[in-house]
């Protein structure tokens, strides 16, 4: 068979520093652990049910009882997924065929008890019917499986590594996946431990291979499930463009290989190490507005690499798959990242100053047009999540919460514009990015809290922004006209008679100072 694993990729140190990390915060477990070998199967024979059959076995045991746990939720999708719903009809069984016993010890954990057998197998099916990024889907055209929510963990040991055997519907050629490409017939998967597992989503099924291309001597792949008639050269030029333009912002290339997978038409992506899962349909890309807004969704995701997966917040990660990994931080995560995705087509030459523009003046819009603004902060709105969903409470009633998605990249432009003007244009949000970057991520491995977020702002920016991070702390008014006319922007407020909404609109002045000047440029770009 032909196989597109990615494979190779090993560009894992923050993880497998994790793993340590997750192996050191467990001692009391260290003195008896025995790392017992796993080794995973995900079959479909029947995909028009919508089931996956999933088989683990384990072998050189040494646990009297074994618990195994389906994560609640996936990394990159902040929302209590409850994986463990879609599981059925699971059975254990030692060596000798036997069945052994299973207690269901609460919604998401199995508690086996292997007595004398030192290795046992078990078996289930999981319900793939939902078309989302974050769940599994299965039809008679092809799979996406969420490895968080397919594959049980051993409770206090994702430390483990394992292996995983995809094995395709019959007529089905390729697999697309992030993991280590481990035999011969690249249908075998190896990741050192669950959490690089469940940051490798895989998508089965007789895929397009769009051209690659090469950003700093590393290799980046397009592989997609039914992507539609499109112009295939001119949009991975264009993507090839963003990819360099990132990576120009950061100065550094953490991976091997990087993999964009499209798992057909719909709509969100989700970001990993080495790769991201995106909704993709290439139908409509023909149109210019179509395909930059693509190509922001795509910088987007790519960001996230840095933005997210490395430069992180201090609770994500290690994870603990079994709750909520609550921060103040989505802002910086998410929002900023909106910010970089605007920032990044411009700089990649896809997109003009007025689009710039336009995009931060519809989040403006937006922002000052939510009742929530006044009652919600933006640490506020990264904590909730959870409960209120990404784009803040949508429940009937008074509307009291915000999305960090639109208030994140306008306080991302305040704090760009006054590091610039702080530093008469000699350092931006880019240097900020770049320090938790060098410190958090390559020196000290471990994210960053609140305050040292706030400190490396203030570091780049040589004095105080206590009055920047009013408007990250609390529902303080935006002081727009300050910080945009440090880039000789100007910014005007009226009311749209039909609509009774606020309307701001920016424009560039007439009369503007050359360091007026010269920060627009560098900001954007040009
Ligand atoms: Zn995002």
């Amino acid at each position: 068979m032909k196989k597109n694993g990615i494979g190779k990729n090993r560009a894992f140190k923050l993880c497998v520093l994790i793993a340590f990390s997750v192996l050191a915060s467990f001692t009391s477990y260290s003195q008896y652990r025995v790392s017992p070998i796993l080794r995973y199967s995900v079959s479909m024979t029947e995909p028009g049910s919508h089931l996956l059959h999933v088989a683990l076995d384990v072998s050189e045991l040494n646990m009297d009882t074994v618990e195994l746990r389906m994560p609640r939720w996936m990394p990159g999708y902040y929302q209590i997924m409850e994986y463990s719903k879609e599981v059925s009809n699971f059975s254990a069984a030692g060596s000798n065929g036997n069945a052994i016993p299973v207690i269901c010890t609460n919604n998401n954990a199995w508690l086996i008890i292997p007595g004398k057998n030192t290795s046992f197998s078990i078996s289930y099916d999981v319900c793939a019917d939902k078309k989302f990024v974050a769940n599994n889907f299965l039809d008679s055209t092809h799979a996406y499986i969420v490895p968080a929510a397919t594959f049980l963990y051993l409770n206090e040991h994702t430390d483990i590594p394992v292996t995983v055997e995809v094995i395709p519907f019959s007529s089905w050629n390729d697999i697309a996946t992030g993991l280590e490409v481990s035999d011969e017939n690249g249908n075998e998967f190896h990741a050192p431990d669950f959490d690089i597992l469940y940051d490798c989503p895989i998508l089965t099924g007789n895929l397009d291979e769009l051209p690659s291309f090469t950003v700093g001597g590393i290799k980046h792949r397009f592989l997609a499930y039914n992507p539609g008639n499109f112009d295939r050269e001119g949009f991975i030029a264009s993507l090839e463009k963003t990819v360099k333009a990132a990576t120009e912002i950061m100065g550094d290339i953490p991976y091997n290989e990087y993999t964009f997978i499209g798992i057909g038409p719909g709509a969100g992506g989700i970001e990993h190490l080495n790769n991201t899962t995106v909704s993709f349909s290439g139908g409509r890309l023909d149109n210019p507005d179509a395909l930059q807004g693509m190509l922001k969704f795509l910088a987007h995701e790519y960001f996230h690499h840095y933005n997210v997966k490395r430069i992180r917040p201090y609770e994500l990660g290690p994870f603990d798959y079994s709750r909520e990994a609550r921060t103040n931080l989505l802002w910086v995560s998410e929002g900023l990242t909106v910010y970089y995705e605007y920032l990044i087509v411009r700089r990649a030459g896809l997109m003009s100053d007025e689009e710039l523009i336009a995009s931060l003046e519809s989040d403006i819009n937006t922002l000052e047009n939510d009742p929530g603004r006044m009652h919600q902060s933006l640490t506020q709105a990264s904590f909730q999540p959870w409960s209120d969903g990404p784009f803040g409470n949508r429940s009937p009633g008074p509307d009291r919460s915000i999305s960090y998605y639109v208030k994140g990249p306008v306080v991302g432009l305040i704090l760009d514009l006054k590091i610039r003007n702080a530093t008469a244009n000699k350092k931006s949000l880019d240097d900020v990015m770049r320090l938790l970057y060098a410190t958090y991520y390559r020196k000290l491995q471990r994210g960053f809290t609140d305050a040292e977020f706030q400190q490396a702002c203030e570091e780049i920016a040589g004095t105080s922004l206590s009055n920047e991070f009013e408007y990250v702390y609390t529902t303080r008014e935006i002081d727009y006209s300050t910080y945009l006319s440090y880039a000789g922007l100007n910014i005007s407020d009226e009311v749209d008679k039909s609509t009774g909404k606020s309307l701001f609109t920016i424009t560039v002045k007439d009369d503007i100072e050359s360091l007026q000047s010269s920060i627009f440029q560098s900001w954007s770009g040009n």
